[in-house]
């Protein structure tokens, strides 16, 4: 019962959030148009799913693994280290979190395009052919899970996260929330440059180019969800002063919710599933 009722106070706060999201972002979209598009698009009931599907499922598969990793790396590092890392600023705390979990997350992210094995699931991300901020969920949970895994598991290490600590742990509440707030506004479909800052904080332009399917040179670029600088630092920025041309993938993929979550598990072999470096 008790399971019950938080469950369904998940649903509340999930349907305040998507409702706060619209508000910022229908209008943002109608303003600073890049491009002339409807708001009940193509594929946007599923994308909605995803909404809920990713918001609830990857959180509850992340605990144990998450626990585990802390537990283990608490009997390894001496204590009297975290224990100087949680007596830093929270600021400084902050700052190193959101550096650190970009750095996993853009490793992450390149690994879902690299290995055949992962980029099975993050085609579902890619066969988006009109991009605005709701494509930001739609995502297969193992994609998520797998990204999650790889930015929170270096928090954990370092001490910037401390599932164990008995208070509310900010730091990595807040690298979550700024991160996902960061996510939709990068898929918005808002015609915005950031000039000469383009490099430092990821910009609508800098992720729309990681959605290209303008050809084979262009694919396979920018990663980094926030701070461009990390694609610099690896060699895979790409931004021109121009936008793409066109998004996603050549071959489709299953138009329903439900084949998009299967294929990538019983029919791997589908050309869509299979991308060529
Ligand atoms: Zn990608
Ligand atoms: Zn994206």
């Amino acid at each position: 019962m008790q399971h019950l009722a938080s469950f369904a106070l998940d649903i509340v706060r999930l349907c305040v959030w998507l409702v706060l999201l619209v508000v910022v972002f229908v209008p943002l979209e109608r303003l600073w148009t890049l491009r002339p598009q409807k708001v009940f698009r193509k594929a946007i009931g599923t994308d909605l799913l995803y909404y809920f599907l990713n918001s609830l499922v990857p959180k509850l598969l992340l605990i144990v693994p998450l626990t585990l990793v802390a537990a283990a790396v608490h009997r390894v590092v001496p204590s009297a280290f975290y224990s100087s890392v949680s007596a830093l600023p929270l600021w400084i705390r902050l700052a190193a979190a959101l550096i650190v979990g970009e750095v996993g997350a853009y490793w992450a992210h390149r690994w879902l395009h690299e290995i055949p094995l992962l980029w099975r699931f993050h085609a579902i991300h890619h066969s988006a052919e009109e991009i605005d901020w709701l494509v930001n969920t739609r995502a297969h949970p193992v994609d998520v899970l797998f990204t999650r895994l790889c930015d929170m598991v270096p928090l954990y290490v370092l001490g910037l996260a401390q599932p164990m600590a008995n208070k509310l742990d900010l730091v990595p509440l807040l690298v979550t929330v700024i991160g996902t707030m960061w996510g939709f506004f990068i898929h918005a479909n808002v015609n915005w440059r950031f000039g000469f800052l383009e490099w430092l904080v990821s910009s609508p332009a800098f992720h729309h180019w990681h959605h290209t399917n303008d050809g084979p040179d262009r694919i396979n670029k920018n990663y980094a969800a926030m701070l461009p600088w990390v694609d610099k630092l690896f060699g895979t920025f790409y931004l021109p002063k121009q936008w793409p041309e066109k998004y996603g993938i050549d071959t489709p993929i299953a138009p329903s919710l439900a084949g998009q979550l299967l294929d990538p598990i019983v029919a791997p072999s589908k050309p869509s599933l299979v991308r060529v470096l």
